[in-house]
């Protein structure tokens, strides 16, 4: 990460999982960031034009052979801002070098297949930032929690999953994950504005006041998976989500992070730049 007067400690120190108590956690808290919402939101302007530009290089060393790619997990329950970061930090690179994906109840073709075929097929292609908004993760959460499989069934996922990971990393996808968490109370405010304002409505399903009732089994469910898929080669961060300028400005500084490990440099030219030079002139 870019030295920054602002951040006490790097973000993806201040955010990775270790140990960390779901029920414990402090959705209000904005981790390694000494400044407020203001700064917050300058810092998040001038870093989104680094995001781009580091964005930029690994689509054109992906134009040009180089087979990595970069890909954000995002998971977080209803209103916790999936869709925010998609589009203000997503949102601020060039829209052809990003593979997007939403995971939402499988179809009748997609239960029909193994529950990670889907992911296989969204995985971003080299060059790519990919982003999943819900991801292979809902199949031990929403699934965990519903009992949509039977519990030898979905307890066999993590592992897996774990094996998937380490499959996708090898092939060259550096995996950044989010789990993004808001309060109870955030959320009852967020699931207001939706009822309360007519440009929110089209976000509103009933169905998310009933998953309320089910908050301590979704904390037990993302707990098991921050316990069991937490790896070193894709580990997880805990992002608080009650600011939302905090958590888009995180998961940007979370992705120049990841870009900048890849060391990508501009590609050479694969012509003769004098010669070209030359033709153009004459012609
Ligand atoms: P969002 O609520 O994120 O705007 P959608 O309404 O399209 O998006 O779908 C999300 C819903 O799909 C969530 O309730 C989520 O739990 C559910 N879902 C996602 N993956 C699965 C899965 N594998 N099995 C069952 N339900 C799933």
């Amino acid at each position: 990460m870019a030295k920054s007067t602002t951040w006490s400690v790097p973000v993806t120190k201040a955010l990775r999982a270790n140990g960390t108590k779901v029920k414990k956690f402090d959705t209000s808290a904005t981790p390694g960031f000494k400044g407020d919402k203001k700064a917050g939101e300058k810092l998040l302007a001038q870093r989104a034009v680094v995001l781009s530009d580091l964005q930029e290089r690994l689509y054109a060393n992906g134009r040009s052979g180089d087979q990595r790619s970069v890909l954000l997990v995002l998971q977080g329950m209803d209103t916790a801002g999936k869709g925010g970061i998609v589009r203000h930090v997503i949102g601020s690179v060039d829209p052809q070098g990003v593979d997007h994906a939403a995971f939402g109840v499988p179809t009748e073709i997609e239960r029909k297949h193994h529950y990670l075929w889907r992911i296989r097929k969204a995985l971003p292609r080299p060059g790519q930032i990919g982003v999943f908004d819900r991801s292979h993760y809902e199949d031990v959460l929403v699934v965990r929690v519903h009992e949509l499989v039977p519990p030898e069934v979905w307890d066999k996922r993590y592992d897996e999953i774990n094996k998937f990971e380490r499959k996708v990393v090898d092939s060259g996808t550096t995996i950044v994950k989010v789990a993004m968490f808001v309060s109870l109370d955030e959320q009852k405010k967020r699931l207001m504005q939706r009822l309360e304002r007519t440009d929110k409505y089209w976000k509103f399903n009933p169905a998310d006041i009933d998953e309320r009732a089910h908050w301590p089994a979704y904390q037990e469910a993302y707990q098991a998976v921050l316990d069991r898929t937490n790896t070193e080669y894709a580990p997880w961060h805990l992002l608080p989500a009650d600011h939302k300028w905090y958590s888009r400005l995180a998961v940007t500084e979370l992705l120049i992070d990841a870009l900048q490990g890849l060391k990508l440099e501009w590609p050479p030219a694969n012509f003769d730049i004098e010669e070209q030079k030359r033709r153009l002139l004459k012609s």
